[in-house]
């Protein structure tokens, strides 16, 4: 059967073994194809009930609950940690933001290596963390580094390796930081060789993976990484501003101390003494009181990542983006698309990345008239999303099929760019 036959994608669907968690998921308009679940992921239906019962849960115990709601960041972080991180217990927190967390950890790791003044990222970086990382720079006089991984138009070199990162490398690199996968153009990072090289000129890595989690298999622990972070709304499915997390190794857990000592971290926390004290576990790296509502998104989303399996999700995920590519050699390629994104699947996660001329106002057109919800990223750039629970084949196909009328007709021409602030 022919890629081009929207039989192809029905017959991958009923051979998917993923395909009943899409009924778990609010979809309120079945014809709309749903490609940025990458961005931000659909509601499960099992989240609403989970927060409602939340609610009642408050009412009953108000601040009696406190007792059991006290710990939560940890379990749910576990929870977290098995279900998509290959971590295992008592590594991973659920709590704050990404940015937050990122700051944290990047600055535990600069003060860890003393003397050294370098911290290296690449151009092509999610923007919270490069400005993160300026002011890291100009508060504690340390020299940022930026990779030259950016194109003007097509953002082809982004994806960092060994052999691109060698040159930077010195003996006063205290931190590189990159994504594991690129949020542009969807290129994946091998994080234990990159892990490894950093480790053996005495630097630390702090991995971003908020474009990773749920979408492919992460491996934490058996790749030897000591610091992460990541969100949890985009494939984690948990919500607009759910609260992200962090992981930190075991085996430098003892090592590092956060710039924000908040008394969440405290070792004795209730007995509310003048002196700070970190608790030399995980906890020691939790800033403050949990967000519970938020907290119960993440456990009813990751509950239903860990029961899928994150590596049958990371081989949806690479089947999906396969269809699109070959989709895009189809229909896209001769209408003036350029593919952006690697097609060899263990160097891209769940998205991909077309780059077009007009790609802003065909973004913007493909949500007006097409009903096919993708995004725009500057410059350039299409990102199209298999978000392997929440989307089925066929859903990615008509919003292909729809994508390839709409350019090859020229009727995207008729709507004007924006209108949002958030493209
Ligand atoms: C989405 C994303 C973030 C988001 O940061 P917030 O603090 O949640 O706003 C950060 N870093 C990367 C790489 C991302 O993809």
């Amino acid at each position: 059967m022919n890629v081009t036959d929207r039989a192809y994608a029905l017959e991958l669907d009923r051979n998917d073994p993923l395909a009943h968690f899409k009924s778990q998921f609010v979809v309120t308009d079945p014809q709309m194809c749903y490609l940025d679940g990458n961005s931000l992921g659909r509601i499960p239906k099992a989240t609403i009930s989970a927060v409602n019962d939340f609610m009642s849960e408050w009412g009953a115990e108000v601040v009696t609950g406190w007792s059991h709601w006290v710990d939560e960041a940890q379990p749910t972080g576990d929870l977290l940690g098995v279900a998509a991180l290959g971590a295992a217990a008592g590594q991973v927190l659920v709590c704050d933001t990404t940015s937050v967390n990122f700051y944290q950890l990047c600055l535990a790791a600069v003060h860890a290596r003393p003397g050294r003044k370098t911290i290296i990222t690449d151009a092509a970086n999610f923007p919270t963390d490069r400005y993160i990382l300026d002011g890291i720079a100009k508060q504690f006089g340390l020299k940022l580094v930026l990779i030259q991984n950016e194109d003007s138009v097509v953002a082809t070199h982004e994806r960092i390796t060994t052999e691109v990162l060698a040159p930077y490398l010195n003996d006063d690199v205290a931190l590189v930081t990159l994504q594991v996968i690129q949020y542009r153009s969807g290129a994946r990072t091998d994080i234990k060789s990159i892990t490894d090289q950093v480790r053996a000129i005495g630097g630390l890595v702090v991995w971003d993976a908020s474009h990773a989690v749920g979408a492919i298999e992460l491996n934490l622990d058996a790749n030897g990484v000591d610091l992460c972070v990541g969100c949890t709304y985009k494939y984690g499915n948990s919500g607009p501003g759910s609260p992200a997390w962090l992981y930190v190794s075991k085996k430098i857990q003892k090592e590092l101390q956060v710039p924000i000592q908040g008394w969440f971290a405290q070792d004795a926390q209730f007995e509310m003494g003048p002196v700070f004290e970190r608790a030399q576990n995980i906890r020691g790296f939790q800033i403050a009181s949990p967000s519970l509502i938020g907290i119960r998104c993440v456990q009813t989303a990751f509950s239903m990542i860990k029961e899928a399996g994150i590596d049958a999700i990371a081989t949806k995920a690479a089947v999906g983006t396969q269809m699109m590519i070959d989709l895009f050699d189809a229909w896209l390629a001769p209408l003036g698309f350029v593919l952006n994104t690697s097609r060899d699947a263990k160097e891209r996660g769940g998205h991909i990345s077309l780059v077009h001329p007009d790609a802003a106002q065909i973004c913007v057109a493909l949500r007006e008239i097409s009903n096919v919800i993708p995004d725009y990223r500057t410059p350039k750039s299409i990102r199209l999303a298999i978000s392997p629970l929440a989307t089925s084949f066929v859903e990615v196909w008509d919003g292909f099929a729809r994508m390839r009328d709409l350019v090859a007709t020229g009727q995207y021409k008729t709507i004007k760019e924006g209108g949002s602030r958030v493209t």
